[in-house]
């Protein structure tokens, strides 16, 4: 039996855990160190040395793209195809059991599963139902506790409410909850585990079968296991089968969401016999980003401990860049972007990483300008997000009230006690009027068609609409998004919601008043008013479809999207305080641990270069934020990390001044010339004295005759000749 090609390419290390006699095991190691290579090849090794099934195999990883890369590379590894094998994500997983058994779990035979969304749409339901107040049992934080609790086993009747009141009312919600989801066949994703385990836990010969049948256990990413996986995992161990887990405790990214790192822990008490297994040698990235990423992640305390190295060379160091604003980090790096592809080098090695989802906005369109194809993961664009699409329809409506998309949309978001069948009969009557539906909503107030209610409701709503027409009138388009999204309830209804998903959804609206203050309508939209120029400038951009699959694309994603990834080119984009560490982190303890943990997983996601950048001062929530370099910036070693200076602080003296670095041949190109007489909008009249940069990021020095010199980016700074 030839298996060399399961060990060659593997150090030592490595080849002492693939080829190890079945035991259980811990692989605990930094990142890049091969932990998800070992157990690719650990699987290959199971199957051909220990001549175990496919079917007798049961591996888990953290997302779908990471298990289907998974079986992809055990297939290659063994050359056949191994459909037997179970290969998924803790609710893949859990999910496929449950429809084999389903009637041992108590669920009818067609169950359907309840995405987030919908899971919402029934608590809100069930809430309504109790006759309970919105206002005060918001349906994201009773969605938030519902899952809380089946993430940690937790039904109903095992609540200890000790007599509070609001504890009741939250378990009486919950229990309505579960009794209708249990009447109309449908689980959610927390209750996919939690039932998955009750099956095995009230179904002793099931479970006997399963631990029969898995001989062998391996699981990737273990430190965001939270306590319902664990105990799943736990329960299907046995005599007559091994465990390999496979982990990382400094990557550990998601314990706001119930991940427990002390999992590893709890592994090592309860499988007492487990071998601990450190790999420490590291394959993905250069000297200089792995040492900069051990610096920074040294300053946590309690960890476990590793030393990663290298064999690598030092590469090149991390790059700096202070952008003047979030605008200037979006150019430089697109700038950097264009220079690698048109070296030839692919887009999709390059990879723009953020902390929040609402920060590619600006990237987007710095990408979009720029005609550089890109795509986002685990999130949608900018203008396509739900809470956009809300504002932006309250904006059309203010535009054009006979938007019949629009009026659909938010007539009743936030809810105001329209109901579908009030809608429907809107529907008809606009249809056989050839009506808007805002006009037939009218007619039919006036005619007096409506219910009590649905009419006082409706009565409401027109008012609102009116209303805004008429007082954003005076108002800049910003102020105008400001003043939708405050006075149509959209924000007070996310506001109200816990959550990390509705603070961003906060953040992205606050984002979409930013856009507005930033939007330059083009040339075409001369006639339009700026509200119409952006909504049409929002619809095309949302139109224009993302990257295909195979085209070659930038990759944007949000750090926590990118565990367990590598690219050649990596920018880590808004490292500031405020931003990165987030402001949040400073309310809760342990929160800027696990901040700088995210850290560490972004920057190690880097092979070859990684760029971070900041912006000076930021705008955010409608205003200019000025922000320092995030702490994490400053924990890297200074040999590390060079700055990039592409420009110079407005009050640099002159004697440190750059060499320019362009010829003055490209610096005349931007029409401008040493010595030539200038004028600025703010400054008045000036001299140009120096240059350096070029294209968009070209600055001047200009000696301005009242205020003396400045720097400035040409780009900005609109100097006219004179
Ligand atoms: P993370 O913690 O980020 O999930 P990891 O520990 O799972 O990282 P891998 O993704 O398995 O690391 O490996 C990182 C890179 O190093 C991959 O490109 C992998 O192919 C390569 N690699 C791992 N081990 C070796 C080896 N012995 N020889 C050459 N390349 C290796
Ligand atoms: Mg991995």
């Amino acid at each position: 039996m030839d298996v060399s090609r399961l060990l060659d390419q593997l150090n030592d290390k490595q080849r002492e855990v693939v080829a190890a006699p079945p035991s259980d095991m811990l692989v605990l190691a930094g990142a890049g160190s091969g932990k998800t290579r070992v157990l690719v090849h650990r699987i290959a090794w199971l199957m051909e040395v220990e001549q175990l099934a496919p079917f007798s195999i049961l591996a888990v990883t953290f997302t779908n793209k990471a298990a289907k890369e998974m079986r992809g590379r055990v297939e290659r590894l063994m050359g056949s195809g191994l459909h037997t094998m179970w290969i998924g994500t803790f609710h893949g997983l859990a999910h496929r059991l449950l429809r084999i058994h389903f009637k041992e779990a108590k669920l009818p035979e067609n169950f359907q599963i309840l995405d987030s969304d919908d899971q919402y749409r029934l608590v809100r339901r069930v809430i309504k139902s109790l006759n309970l107040d919105e206002k005060n049992w918001q349906p994201k934080s009773i969605q938030w506790y519902i899952n809380g609790n089946k993430d940690e086993g937790l039904r109903p009747e095992h609540i200890d409410t000790q007599g509070d009141p609001t504890k009741q009312t939250m378990k009486n919600i919950y229990q309505a909850y579960q009794q209708t989801c249990d009447r109309s066949g449908l689980v959610d994703f927390a209750e996919l585990l939690l039932r998955a385990h009750e099956l095995w836990l009230h179904n002793p010969d099931v479970l006997k079968h399963y631990q029969k049948r898995f001989r062998a256990i391996l699981v990737d990413e273990f430190q965001d296991t939270n306590n319902i996986q664990y105990a799943w995992l736990r329960m299907l161990s046995c005599d007559e089968n091994n465990m390999m887990i496979v982990g990382d405790d400094d990557q550990s990214i998601y314990g706001w969401r119930g991940a427990n790192v002390e999992n590893i822990q709890h592994f090592l008490r309860d499988f007492n016999t487990a071998s601990t297994i450190r790999l420490e040698q590291n394959y993905r990235s250069t000297g200089n980003i792995l040492k900069a990423a051990n610096a920074v992640i040294d300053n946590n305390q309690g960890r476990l401990g590793k030393d990663l190295w290298t064999e690598d060379a030092q590469g090149e160091a991390i790059s700096l860049y202070a952008g003047f604003n979030e605008l200037d980090e979006a150019r430089f790096i697109v700038a950097r972007i264009k220079e690698w592809s048109d070296k030839g080098d692919a887009l999709a090695d390059c990879a723009i990483l953020y902390r929040n989802n609402a920060q590619s906005r600006v990237l987007e369109e710095a990408l979009l300008q720029e005609s550089v194809a890109y795509r986002i993961y685990g999130g949608l664009r900018f203008f396509e997000r739900q809470e956009i699409k809300d504002a932006l329809a309250y904006l059309r409506l203010i535009n054009q009230p006979i938007d019949d998309a629009a009026y659909e949309r938010v007539v009743n978001t936030p809810t105001r006690g329209i109901g579908e069948k009030t809608l429907s009969l809107i529907r008809e009557t606009a249809r056989s009027n050839e009506l808007s539906m805002w006009q037939a909503t009218n007619d039919m107030l006036r005619e007096k068609r409506f219910s009590g209610r649905a009419a006082t409701a409706l009565q409401r709503f027109v008012e609102l609409i009116l209303k805004m027409q008429v007082e954003v009138q005076a108002f800049e388009l910003d102020q105008q998004a400001d003043y939708a999204i405050k006075h149509s309830g959209l924000f007070a209804m996310y506001q109200a919601e816990k959550g990390e998903k509705a603070q961003a959804r906060i953040e992205n609206l606050e984002e979409l008043v930013t856009a507005c203050k930033q939007f330059e309508a083009p040339q075409e939209a001369e006639n339009m008013t700026p509200l119409s120029a952006f909504l049409a400038h929002a619809s095309l951009e949302a139109g224009e479809s993302q990257a295909d699959a195979h085209q070659d694309a930038v990759q944007m994603m949000t750090i926590h999207s990118a565990k367990g990834l590598e690219f050649p080119m990596v920018f880590l984009a808004g490292v500031e305080e405020g931003m990165f560490p987030s402001q949040m982190s400073h309310e809760e303890p342990g929160r800027l641990e696990e901040e700088r943990r995210l850290c560490y997983v972004g920057m190690t996601r880097a092979m070859q270069k990684l760029y971070m950048t900041y912006a000076e001062s930021r705008r955010l929530y409608g205003q200019d934020k000025y922000h320092t370099p995030s702490r994490f910036i400053k924990e890297i070693p200074s040999e590390c990390v060079e700055e990039v200076r592409l420009r110079t602080t407005v009050s640099r003296p002159v004697q440190n001044r750059f060499q320019p670095a362009t010829s003055h041949m490209a610096f005349e190109s931007t029409g401008f010339q040493l010595g030539q007489r200038v004028k600025h909008s703010k400054f008045q009249e000036g001299t140009v004295l120096n240059y350096e940069g070029s294209g968009e990021h070209a600055r001047v020095e200009v000696n301005f005759d009242n205020i003396g010199t400045k720097w400035l980016m040409l780009a900005y700074a609109k100097l006219e000749k004179i």
